[in-house]
Protein backbone atom coordinates (compact mmCIF):
# COMPACT_ATOMS: atom_id res chain seq x y z
CA UNK A 1 0.00 0.00 0.00
CA UNK A 2 1.50 3.27 -1.10
CA UNK A 3 0.81 5.79 1.78
CA UNK A 4 0.76 9.46 0.35
CA UNK A 5 0.98 12.19 2.76
CA UNK A 6 -1.00 15.68 1.93
CA UNK A 7 -0.12 18.96 3.98
CA UNK A 8 0.05 22.48 3.17
CA UNK A 9 -0.27 25.22 4.92
CA UNK A 10 -3.60 26.90 6.24
CA UNK A 11 -5.99 27.71 3.61
CA UNK A 12 -3.57 26.49 1.27
CA UNK A 13 -6.15 23.69 -0.71
CA UNK A 14 -5.55 20.66 1.77
CA UNK A 15 -9.39 19.67 2.47
CA UNK A 16 -10.36 20.67 -1.35
CA UNK A 17 -7.39 18.17 -2.54
CA UNK A 18 -8.46 15.18 0.20
CA UNK A 19 -11.84 15.71 -0.81
CA UNK A 20 -11.01 15.14 -4.85
CA UNK A 21 -8.75 12.22 -3.96
CA UNK A 22 -11.66 10.74 -1.98
CA UNK A 23 -14.66 11.60 -5.04
CA UNK A 24 -12.02 9.19 -7.34
CA UNK A 25 -12.24 6.59 -4.55
CA UNK A 26 -9.05 7.08 -2.62
CA UNK A 27 -9.52 6.10 1.14
CA UNK A 28 -8.13 9.33 3.01
CA UNK A 29 -6.87 9.65 6.34
CA UNK A 30 -6.74 12.09 8.62
CA UNK A 31 -4.07 12.91 11.51
CA UNK A 32 -6.01 15.27 13.75
CA UNK A 33 -9.03 13.13 13.70
CA UNK A 34 -6.34 10.40 14.96
CA UNK A 35 -4.48 12.79 17.43
CA UNK A 36 -7.98 13.44 18.85
CA UNK A 37 -9.21 9.65 18.95
CA UNK A 38 -5.89 8.05 20.31
CA UNK A 39 -6.32 10.57 23.56
CA UNK A 40 -9.71 10.18 23.67
CA UNK A 41 -10.79 8.85 27.81
CA UNK A 42 -9.22 5.25 28.40
CA UNK A 43 -6.90 5.13 25.89
CA UNK A 44 -3.19 3.91 26.00
CA UNK A 45 -1.74 7.43 25.44
CA UNK A 46 -4.19 9.70 27.41
CA UNK A 47 -3.77 7.66 29.95
CA UNK A 48 0.44 8.17 29.92
CA UNK A 49 0.07 12.09 29.46
CA UNK A 50 -1.99 12.43 32.50
CA UNK A 51 0.50 9.80 34.53
CA UNK A 52 3.53 12.27 33.11
CA UNK A 53 2.09 15.64 33.30
CA UNK A 54 -0.15 15.31 35.96
CA UNK A 55 -4.02 14.50 37.12
CA UNK A 56 -5.00 18.74 36.14
CA UNK A 57 -4.57 17.82 32.61
CA UNK A 58 -7.56 15.39 32.93
CA UNK A 59 -11.30 16.50 32.11
CA UNK A 60 -14.09 15.05 34.69
CA UNK A 61 -14.55 12.45 32.00
CA UNK A 62 -11.37 10.86 32.44
CA UNK A 63 -10.51 13.03 28.79
CA UNK A 64 -7.49 15.13 28.13
CA UNK A 65 -8.05 19.02 28.78
CA UNK A 66 -6.58 19.91 25.39
CA UNK A 67 -6.66 23.49 25.43
CA UNK A 68 -4.96 23.52 28.93
CA UNK A 69 -2.16 21.15 27.30
CA UNK A 70 -1.97 23.31 24.48
CA UNK A 71 -1.25 26.40 26.74
CA UNK A 72 1.74 24.38 28.55
CA UNK A 73 3.42 23.41 25.51
CA UNK A 74 3.20 26.79 24.18
CA UNK A 75 5.17 28.65 26.98
CA UNK A 76 7.43 25.61 27.90
CA UNK A 77 9.26 23.75 24.79
CA UNK A 78 11.20 21.14 26.37
CA UNK A 79 7.16 19.99 27.61
CA UNK A 80 5.84 20.15 24.01
CA UNK A 81 9.14 17.47 22.97
CA UNK A 82 7.64 15.39 25.61
CA UNK A 83 3.99 15.22 24.61
CA UNK A 84 4.95 14.66 20.98
CA UNK A 85 7.21 11.60 22.34
CA UNK A 86 4.26 10.28 23.87
CA UNK A 87 1.68 10.65 21.57
CA UNK A 88 3.67 10.34 18.23
CA UNK A 89 4.42 7.05 18.56
CA UNK A 90 0.63 6.51 18.90
CA UNK A 91 -0.54 8.33 16.20
CA UNK A 92 2.22 6.19 13.73
CA UNK A 93 0.97 3.21 14.96
CA UNK A 94 -2.52 3.81 14.58
CA UNK A 95 -1.72 5.04 10.54
CA UNK A 96 -0.43 2.24 9.79
CA UNK A 97 -3.05 0.30 11.41
CA UNK A 98 -5.52 2.13 9.44
CA UNK A 99 -3.57 1.78 6.74
CA UNK A 100 -3.03 -2.01 7.14
CA UNK A 101 -6.88 -2.12 7.37
CA UNK A 102 -7.55 -1.29 3.87
CA UNK A 103 -7.34 -2.84 0.65
CA UNK A 104 -6.79 0.05 -2.33
CA UNK A 105 -3.66 0.61 -4.25
CA UNK A 106 -2.61 3.86 -2.51
CA UNK A 107 -4.29 5.95 0.63
CA UNK A 108 -4.10 9.85 1.14
CA UNK A 109 -2.69 10.65 4.93
CA UNK A 110 -3.61 14.19 5.56
CA UNK A 111 -1.03 16.31 7.81
CA UNK A 112 -1.97 19.69 8.54
CA UNK A 113 1.39 20.30 10.34
CA UNK A 114 3.89 17.92 8.82
CA UNK A 115 6.45 20.20 8.26
CA UNK A 116 6.04 22.25 11.69
CA UNK A 117 6.79 18.70 13.85
CA UNK A 118 8.04 15.58 13.58
CA UNK A 119 8.57 14.52 9.69
CA UNK A 120 8.93 11.04 10.38
CA UNK A 121 5.30 10.05 9.55
CA UNK A 122 5.01 6.34 7.70
CA UNK A 123 4.49 7.67 4.33
CA UNK A 124 6.36 6.73 1.15
CA UNK A 125 5.69 10.80 -0.57
CA UNK A 126 4.85 13.80 0.20
CA UNK A 127 2.01 16.37 -1.66
CA UNK A 128 2.42 19.50 -0.63
CA UNK A 129 -0.69 22.11 -1.71
CA UNK A 130 1.31 25.69 -2.04
CA UNK A 131 -0.58 28.84 -2.50
CA UNK A 132 0.68 32.62 -1.81
CA UNK A 133 -0.04 33.93 1.29
CA UNK A 134 -2.59 36.05 -0.32
CA UNK A 135 -4.40 33.35 -1.27
CA UNK A 136 -4.66 31.73 2.10
CA UNK A 137 -6.05 35.10 3.84
CA UNK A 138 -9.03 35.13 1.22
CA UNK A 139 -9.82 32.10 1.67
CA UNK A 140 -9.51 31.68 4.89
CA UNK A 141 -11.13 34.96 5.95
CA UNK A 142 -13.86 33.57 3.59
CA UNK A 143 -14.17 29.74 4.94
CA UNK A 144 -13.90 30.44 8.62
CA UNK A 145 -14.79 34.15 8.59
CA UNK A 146 -11.56 35.38 10.28
CA UNK A 147 -9.76 38.44 10.26
CA UNK A 148 -6.97 38.83 7.78
CA UNK A 149 -4.75 39.79 10.67
CA UNK A 150 -5.46 36.42 12.47
CA UNK A 151 -4.89 34.40 9.29
CA UNK A 152 -1.70 36.05 9.03
CA UNK A 153 -0.77 35.47 12.80
CA UNK A 154 -1.29 31.87 11.94
CA UNK A 155 0.51 31.66 8.75
CA UNK A 156 3.80 33.24 10.33
CA UNK A 157 3.43 30.63 13.63
CA UNK A 158 3.44 27.66 10.42
CA UNK A 159 6.81 26.78 8.98
CA UNK A 160 7.51 28.64 5.81
CA UNK A 161 6.49 27.68 1.83
CA UNK A 162 10.18 27.03 1.40
CA UNK A 163 10.59 24.69 3.82
CA UNK A 164 7.65 22.53 3.16
CA UNK A 165 8.43 23.04 -0.71
CA UNK A 166 11.87 21.13 0.46
CA UNK A 167 9.70 17.99 1.85
CA UNK A 168 7.82 17.80 -1.52
CA UNK A 169 7.55 14.88 -3.62
CA UNK A 170 4.67 16.44 -5.60
CA UNK A 171 3.09 19.55 -5.20
CA UNK A 172 0.26 21.25 -6.75
CA UNK A 173 0.02 24.80 -6.57
CA UNK A 174 -3.10 26.10 -5.53
CA UNK A 175 -3.31 29.52 -7.27
CA UNK A 176 -6.16 28.98 -10.27
CA UNK A 177 -9.85 27.95 -9.76
CA UNK A 178 -11.17 24.73 -8.29
CA UNK A 179 -11.75 23.11 -11.31
CA UNK A 180 -8.03 23.57 -12.07
CA UNK A 181 -6.99 22.20 -8.24
CA UNK A 182 -9.29 18.72 -9.26
CA UNK A 183 -7.79 18.67 -12.33
CA UNK A 184 -3.89 18.62 -10.67
CA UNK A 185 -5.39 15.54 -8.43
CA UNK A 186 -6.38 13.85 -11.16
CA UNK A 187 -3.00 13.87 -12.79
CA UNK A 188 -1.65 12.90 -9.54
CA UNK A 189 -4.43 10.18 -8.91
CA UNK A 190 -3.05 8.40 -11.85
CA UNK A 191 0.65 9.20 -11.20
CA UNK A 192 0.02 6.97 -7.74
CA UNK A 193 -1.90 4.40 -9.39
CA UNK A 194 1.39 3.48 -11.63
CA UNK A 195 3.49 4.19 -9.21
CA UNK A 196 1.37 1.46 -6.67
CA UNK A 197 1.17 -0.60 -9.48
CA UNK A 198 5.12 -0.68 -10.39
CA UNK A 199 5.30 -1.39 -6.11
CA UNK A 200 3.53 -4.64 -6.31
CA UNK A 201 5.12 -6.07 -8.95
P1 LIG B 1 -6.96 23.78 4.12
O1 LIG B 1 -7.62 22.43 4.34
O2 LIG B 1 -5.60 23.68 3.53
O3 LIG B 1 -6.98 24.68 5.32
P2 LIG B 1 -9.25 24.22 2.38
O4 LIG B 1 -9.18 23.06 1.46
O5 LIG B 1 -10.28 24.19 3.46
O6 LIG B 1 -7.81 24.54 3.01
O7 LIG B 1 -9.42 25.52 1.48
C1 LIG B 1 -9.64 26.79 2.12
C2 LIG B 1 -10.87 27.44 1.49
O8 LIG B 1 -10.55 27.83 0.15
C3 LIG B 1 -12.07 26.50 1.40
O9 LIG B 1 -13.24 27.25 1.59
C4 LIG B 1 -11.98 25.99 -0.03
O10 LIG B 1 -13.24 25.62 -0.55
C5 LIG B 1 -11.40 27.18 -0.78
N1 LIG B 1 -10.54 26.82 -1.91
C6 LIG B 1 -9.58 25.86 -1.96
N2 LIG B 1 -8.98 25.85 -3.17
C7 LIG B 1 -9.58 26.83 -3.91
C8 LIG B 1 -9.40 27.31 -5.27
N3 LIG B 1 -8.49 26.80 -6.08
N4 LIG B 1 -10.21 28.30 -5.66
C9 LIG B 1 -11.13 28.84 -4.83
N5 LIG B 1 -11.34 28.45 -3.57
C10 LIG B 1 -10.57 27.46 -3.09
Amino acid sequence: MLAVGITGGIGSGKSAAADRFAELGVPVIDADVIARQIVEPGRPACKKVIEVFGAEFATADGGLDRSKLRKMVFSVPEKKTQLESILHPEIHAEILRQLSDLSAPYAIVVIPLLAEGNRTYPLDRVLVIDAPAKLQIDRVSNRDNESAQEVERIIHLQATRKDRLEMADDVISNTGTKQSLRNSVDELHSKYLTIADDMGD
